[in-house]
């Protein structure tokens, strides 16, 4: 089947959360989904996810965009914004609703862990007991509480990671019916994630692994909203020397600090492309300097681990 040039091509995004600086972790995982998209000539889209409202740091999303171009990352068009984009989110909503797909659900975190008895994932929560499944899509008139709308869960769809390989996770384990519109009156990651990609045309999803049980759900929001899911490609995260996702206990990994600190944006792009199996050494390159250099299925399957003398090879102490 010949598709049309627009469905063809490769458009692929950078998906920065305002919610904090961007930080090493960060970096490495922007800098392969640049390399993929301009390895394949293709488009790359950048998107501010700045819906999850109370948690938006002022000036994040200008500090993001500052930190990609000190890498040496650039985009294609204009930044598209999560938060001037509500209508299109709301009308995605409403398909879901129709078809009776969502229900309003009153829980609170607290009720839903009090009912739950499971253990689960660190970052998943307890699977949603269901205590609000009974209801209809239209049962809005007898609640007296802010509600959220949440996806009932049917099946877990299985999908082929260009990375990983086959993907299966359980949904119903692994936090069961989700939100999809929160009682704060926004839209949930998955659905505005899905809805944007689709929207953008969005071919390859390049992304962190602590969003694999992410795809599932999403890959029932395209199915329910009639839209064609792009390739996932997830892969593995930077992590502290005890394991864990890189965070503040790892000393200061912010690009900003680093950039302060006079380190080169090539020294850190290299210190990167070797962890992913591109370079012998941590040697300084720049990302276009990289681009035949990109390959996939070079990048170790294990977390990256963020020695701290490796930032001090490349001049940077964290504190
Ligand atoms: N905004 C998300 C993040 O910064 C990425 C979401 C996605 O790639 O789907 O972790």
């Amino acid at each position: 089947m010949n598709l049309p040039l627009s469905e063809a091509a490769y458009v692929g995004r950078l998906a920065p959360s305002p919610t904090g600086a961007q930080h090493v972790g960060n970096a490495r995982t922007y800098l392969i989904a640049w390399l993929a998209a301009r390895r394949a000539d293709g488009r790359l889209l950048l998107r501010i996810e700045d819906i999850d409202s109370p948690r938006v740091k002022p000036g994040a999303a200008q500090q993001a965009l500052d930190d990609l171009h000190w890498l040496g990352l650039d985009w294609d068009g204009t930044p598209i914004v999560q938060s001037q984009r509500l209508p299109l989110y709301e009308a995605a909503l409403s398909l879901l609703r129709e078809q009776e797909l969502i229900y309003p659900c009153t829980c609170t975190r607290s009720d839903i862990a009090a009912a739950a008895s499971a253990p689960h994932l660190e970052h998943e929560g307890p699977a949603y007991p269901g205590t609000c499944a009974h209801r209809r899509a239209d049962d809005l008139s007898r609640l007296d509480r802010p509600f959220a709308w949440r996806f009932r869960v049917s099946d877990s769809p299985e999908f082929m990671d260009a990375y990983r390989g086959p993907v299966s996770i359980d949904l119903r384990q692994v936090g069961g019916d989700f939100v999809v519109w929160k009682s704060a009156g926004t839209p949930a990651y998955q659905l505005a994630v899905v809805v944007d990609d689709a929207d953008s045309g969005v071919t390859e999803v390049i992304r962190g692994d602590d969003l694999l049980p992410s795809t599932p759900r999403q890959l029932l929001l395209y199915r329910a909203l009639k839209r064609r899911p792009p390739r996932f490609v997830h892969v593995p995260l930077v992590v502290g020397e005890d394991g864990r996702r890189l965070a503040k206990r790892h000393g200061d990994t912010r690009l900003g600090t680093i950039r302060a600190a006079g380190v080169r944006p090539e020294t850190l792009v290299g210190l990167l492309a070797w962890s992913c199996g591109w370079l012998r050494r941590p040697e300084p390159i720049s990302p276009t300097d990289l681009i035949p250099l990109f390959d996939l299925r070079l990048i170790p399957t294990h977390p990256f681990v963020l020695r701290s003398e490796l930032l001090q090879q490349i001049g940077y102490s964290p504190i």
